[in-house]
C-alpha cells in the first residue's frame, strides 16, 4: 500500500522538538527604559499584545469569537480541569500518531533564531519524504498574509489513491457526535488556510528576508553545536540562521512538490476513539484570503474587536469571559432597550 511505503520510509527520520522551549516573542518587560512610552504609542491590537506573527489555530479561533479570543490573548485564564484534561488527552493522541512515523530528538535552545531553526528544519527534513511520495506528520508551515507573518502545523500530509497530495486534521472531542455548523466552519477555515501558506511556500514566495523583516530574527546569529551537528547528520551544512533561511529558500524553490489537492479532517471521540466522520472541505481560495484580511484587519488597528452575532449569543453561555465582555452587555442591553413597551403619547 502506498500509506505504507510511506511510514516505512519515515521510520527512521527525526523530528528536532527544543528542550526548553522558549517563547518566540521577547518579553514585554525588555522593552527598555522607555518601554511604557512605546506601550502607550502602540496602537495595532499586534503591537499592543507585543506579537510579531499569529497562529493559524489563533486566526480560526477568530471565526468562532473574535473577541473570546482577544480575551485569550490579553488576559489569559487557566483552564478548567475538564478542558485542561481533554486538551491533554488530545495532545496525547497527536503525540502519539506522530511517534508512528518519527522520532523527537531534544535539542536545546539558546536564542530565538535557535528555537526558528528547529521548526525550519523539520520542514526541510519532510521536503524529500514529500518528494518520494511518502507520509509526513506534524508539518511546520509559514507565511505572510495581508502583511502578517503567520505560522502553522498541518497535522499530516499524505498521498491518495488518485495520487493527490491530502491534507488530514484530526479533531478529537469529548462529545461522540459530529460538531455543528459553527465549529466546523471554523475548522474549515483552519484546514484552508494551511493549504493556502503550504501553496506559496512551495511556489518558493516563502523568502529568506520573511523571517528577518516580521519576526525580527537575526541571519548573522551562529546556531547552537547539537543544532548545526544535526542539521549535518541530516545533510545540510549550516552555520548561521542566514545560511539555514537561504538552504529553506532554495529547498522549497526547487522542490517540485504539488500544491495541496484535497483536504479532510476526521472528527474523532477522544475516549472511545471511535471515529465520528470525516468531512471533505471545499476550498475557495477567494473566500479564504477575504476572510483572512478580515481577521487580520483587526490585529492591523483598522477595525475594532467583534464579538458574536445575536444568532450565535449561544456561544456565550459557554464562554469564560462572559461576565466581562462588552460585546455581550451591550447586546443585551439594545434587546431590552428593543423589547421596552412604548410609552402613549
Ligand atoms: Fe464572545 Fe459571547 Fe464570550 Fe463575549 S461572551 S467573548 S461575545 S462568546
Amino acid at each position: 500500500e502506498a500509506d505504507a511505503a510511506g511510514f516505512s520510509d519515515l521510520s527512521d527520520s527525526e523530528l528536532l522538538q527544543a528542550e526548553e522551549p522558549r517563547e518566540a516573542e521577547e518579553p514585554r518587560s525588555a522593552r527598555g527604559p522607555d518601554g511604557a512610552g512605546k506601550r502607550k504609542r502602540a496602537q495595532r491590537p499586534l503591537d499592543r499584545c507585543a506579537l510579531r506573527y499569529l497562529c493559524v489555530t489563533g486566526l480560526a479561533g477568530q471565526s468562532w469569537c473574535e473577541q473570546q479570543m482577544v480575551f485569550g490573548m490579553e488576559q489569559p485564564r487557566p483552564l478548567a480541569p475538564e478542558t485542561a484534561a481533554l486538551l491533554d488527552t488530545g495532545k496525547s493522541i497527536h503525540l502519539a500518531r506522530e511517534l508512528e512515523v518519527h522520532d523527537l530528538v531534544k535539542i536545546p535552545t539558546t536564542s530565538r533564531e535557535d528555537c526558528w531553526a528547529i521548526k525550519i528544519l523539520n520542514l526541510l527534513s519532510v521536503i524529500p519524504v514529500l518528494q518520494a511520495g511518502g507520509h509526513v506528520r506534524e508539518l511546520p508551515v509559514f507565511g505572510v498574509i495581508e502583511g502578517v507573518f503567520v505560522s502553522g502545523i498541518i497535522d499530516e500530509l499524505c498521498y491518495n489513491t488518485k495520487g493527490e497530495l491530502e491534507l488530514n486534521e484530526l479533531k478529537t472531542r469529548s462529545r461522540p457526535f459530529m460538531p455543528g455548523k459553527a465549529q466546523r466552519k471554523k475548522d474549515h477555515f483552519q484546514v484552508s488556510l494551511y493549504k493556502y501558506i503550504f501553496d506559496t511556500m512551495v511556489q518558493g514566495q516563502l523568502k529568506p528576508d520573511v523571517f528577518t523583516n516580521h519576526i525580527h530574527l537575526r541571519p548573522e546569529q551562529l546556531l547552537g553545536c547539537q543544532l548545526r551537528k544535526h542539521a549535518q547528520k541530516i545533510g545540510f551544512m549550516i552555520t548561521s540562521f542566514g545560511d539555514l533561511l537561504e538552504l529553506m529558500h532554495l529547498n522549497l524553490m526547487f522542490s517540485d512538490i504539488p500544491g495541496i489537492d484535497c483536504l479532510k479532517i476526521e472528527y474523532s471521540h477522544q475516549e472511545s476513539s471511535v471515529p465520528l466522520g470525516t468531512e471533505v472541505v471545499p476550498y475557495e481560495e477567494a473566500t479564504v484570503k477575504e476572510k483572512a484580511q478580515y481577521y487580520l484587519a483587526y490585529w492591523k488597528g483598522q477595525r475594532e474587536v467583534r464579538g458574536v452575532d445575536i444568532e450565535e449569543a449561544w456561544k456565550c453561555q459557554s464562554c469564560g469571559y462572559s461576565e466581562i465582555c462588552n460585546w455581550r452587555k451591550k447586546r443585551a442591553e439594545g434587546l431590552e432597550k428593543r423589547n421596552e413597551p412604548k410609552k402613549s403619547k
